[in-house]
């Protein structure tokens, strides 16, 4: 069967989307009374693909906000038990996990299904190579949430679902591992041809009839008497507003590195451009409290020359299966030839070295390609791009004498709202997959929290009564449709790229050779800047719904501001290094005094930053 999705137009007979048309008064709109299309008329529309309203829908199928725009606002309405933000490989476990559980499932992704978000690395590189399912605290440095993972523990105990998942999605089809005849595992040849695996989301899609809403970006929650009822968003090719209503919530809208550098095709990451944490943020302005701000993830990608570095798409890059060819400006190598593998501590070195003046010319260091193997070493899109610098650009990388320069870049951001022991946000309602706080973020527990956060959603989900619908409280889409209208009609000088770049460049010079006092200081300082001078001067010079990438960036900016606002703040706080995190000024991990989260809470547009424990067993 066929996942019901914008883009495969499946066919779930039951579920249809209301369509929205102007019509609906303020008054209407709030009271939740306003019209109402039966399910005939909307199962022989063509307007909307097939979508997951129920037929029961009690609140305003349709309509138009009464607000100072002078455009009408339509918005459709959708309904299901169980709603996951986020397509990649932490929404696609939780999603499944629910149907199997029984729950009416819908995914919303920002990208295009099946191509959107990192997805796919984890579980098998992570758990794997590096043996996470045995060791979970191999990567986190004991910080993670053991209260969680107890209760993970319990549940995979009584069920071999979670595993058979996983296996299921490694036997699927990987970008590393392979099945003998036997059965057994191996590791392929790397195929420098190959990117991400998706086989995941693509699981999702043949082997359910979940519901997927695409190209929609969330950007508020339905909030109902303090109770998580579903999430608001923007269907970007058409511009309409989507409003979905759920029992119970998932957010995995993964990790949000995009305030992390500019270099001239986009921000130095190698995540994808879709994960600006809108959701996070969403939830912690509805009072979730964040965990993990600090923590960035990194790795190294080319950062010169400027137009083709600095991303996935273009860049080269030094990960996992080069470091061992990374060196200094003396032609040092920072680690030995056995070193393969060892990971970690290398962009540590890195950021001292280039602190000592070891560096390139453009604040980083080099990665030879020109030792016998290196080259093919390169995976995924960093292969690839050899050839392309070599045929486009005339840059031979391999060539004898030839050094890649390249700097620190975020692959994963850790910030997230916190979960409790059952992947609950503090948000009655409101679930996540990540949150844990720790330092690779969702990575450790990736087979395990995702599926769990799915199966406590669904639970939470099938204990409400159908008749019980508390969804009637529409205030909290109407302040989000009028958010989003002020952002799209603003007056101002500011273009959103300004701001963006504005954004990153002020987090990449606190962060690209690891942090200390001053420059978070000085990052800071220059974030309250933007927040109190460019952005009220933000304006989205083209007002169409269509598509329109400047409306959809600025509404990331608020969400990008915010969180580095939160990073910065956080990484001040933290007097010590530990992991990736390098502090300058405190270069040894104090365990005595910083085994410990930082929270950071949101009380009316301030932000206050608590230092919690972490939780135990
Ligand atoms: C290049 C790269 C290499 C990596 N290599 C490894 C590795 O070798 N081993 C390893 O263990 N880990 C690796 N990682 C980390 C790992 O891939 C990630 O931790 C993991 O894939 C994250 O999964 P996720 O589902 O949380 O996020 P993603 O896969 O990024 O999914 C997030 C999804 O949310 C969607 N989304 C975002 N915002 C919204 C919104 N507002 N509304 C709706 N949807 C939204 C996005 O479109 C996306 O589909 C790597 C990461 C990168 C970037």
């Amino acid at each position: 069967m066929d996942g019901n999705s914008d883009t495969t137009q499946g066919n779930h007979d039951k579920r249809v989307a209301d369509v929205g048309f102007a019509g609906i008064s303020r008054r209407n709109f709030l009271k939740g009374s306003g019209a109402f299309l039966g399910a005939s008329f909307l199962a022989s529309s063509a307007v909307v693909a097939a979508g997951c309203a129920s037929e029961k829908e009690k609140a305003p199928a349709s309509g138009t906000s009464d607000n100072s725009s002078s455009a009408a606002t339509e918005f459709d309405t959708f309904s299901t038990d169980v709603l996951v933000v986020g397509c990649g490989i932490g929404g696609t476990l939780a999603a499944v996990q629910a149907y199997k559980e029984g729950c009416q499932v819908t995914v919303v992704d920002k990208g295009p299904f099946k191509a959107s978000g990192v997805t796919g690395m984890n579980w098998e590189a992570g758990v794997y190579k590096f043996g996470m399912i045995e060791g979970r605290g191999n990567w986190v440095d004991g910080f993670s949430n053991m209260a969680v993972s107890a209760k993970i523990d319990e549940w995979i105990g009584t069920s071999l679902e979670p595993w058979n998942l996983a296996l299921t999605f490694v036997r699927l089809g990987s970008s590393s591992l392979r099945r003998n005849e036997d059965g057994s595992l191996y590791e392929r040849e790397f195929d420098v041809e190959g990117v991400f695996s998706r086989h995941a989301p693509e699981y999702l899609g043949t082997h359910t009839d979940i519901d997927v809403l695409d190209n929609t970006m969330i950007t508020g929650l339905c909030i109902s008497d303090g109770i998580c009822t579903g999430a608001i968003g923007v269907h970007v090719p058409t511009g309409r507003y989507r409003v979905i209503r759920a029992k119970a919530t998932v957010i995995a809208d993964g990790g949000s590195t995009q305030m992390f550098g500019w270099s001239g095709t986009g921000a130095i990451s190698i995540n994808v451009p879709d994960n600006t944490g809108d959701a996070d943020m969403a939830a912690f302005r509805n009072g979730c409290s964040l965990i993990g701000t600090e923590f960035f993830s990194s790795d190294m990608v080319s950062i010169f020359p400027p137009a083709i570095g600095g991303s996935f798409a273009a860049g080269i890059g030094a990960d996992a299966y080069s470091t061992q060819y990374v060196m200094d400006n003396q032609g040092k190598y920072f680690l030995g030839a056995d070193s393969e593998g060892h990971y970690l501590p290398i962009t540590t070195q890195v950021a001292q070295a280039i602190l000592d003046g070891r560096g390139s010319e453009h604040d980083g260091v080099y990665v030879d390609l020109t030792q016998p193997g290196a080259a093919e070493q390169l995976r995924w899109a960093y292969g690839r791009n050899i050839e392309m610098w070599k045929n486009t650009f005339g840059i031979d990388v391999t060539a004898p004498g030839y050094k890649v320069e390249i700097g620190i870049e975020a692959f994963e951001h850790m910030g997230s709202p916190v979960v409790d022991e059952n992947a609950m946000t503090q948000i009655p309602g409101l679930f996540n997959v990540r949150g844990l706080g720790n330092m690779m973020g969702v990575s450790p527990f990736l087979h395990f929290l995702p599926p769990y956060a799915g199966y406590s959603a669904a639970s939470y989900a099938l204990d409400i009564d159908d008749d019980n619908d508390s969804s009637a409280d529409w205030a909290s889409v109407e302040e989000e449709i009028m958010r989003l209208e002020g952002i799209l009609n603003a007056g101002g000088n500011k273009r959103p790229h300004e701001i963006r770049h504005a954004i990153q460049n002020a987090v990449y010079g606190a962060f690209h050779v690891g942090a200390d006092a001053d420059r978070l200081n000085t990052a800071l300082a220059e974030i309250q800047r933007i927040k109190s001078e460019d952005m009220p001067q933000m304006a989205v010079t083209n007002k169409t719904r269509c598509y329109n990438t400047e409306w959809r960036m600025a509404i990331e900016n608020v969400n990008l501001l915010e969180l580095s606002e939160a990073t910065l703040q956080a990484s001040l706080m933290r007097e010590e290094s530990r992991m990736f995190f390098f502090r300058s000024d405190f270069p040894e991990t104090d365990d005595e005094n910083w085994m410990a989260n930082i929270l950071v809470n949101y009380d009316n547009g301030d932000f206050e930053y608590e230092i919690a424990p972490i939780a135990v067993q």
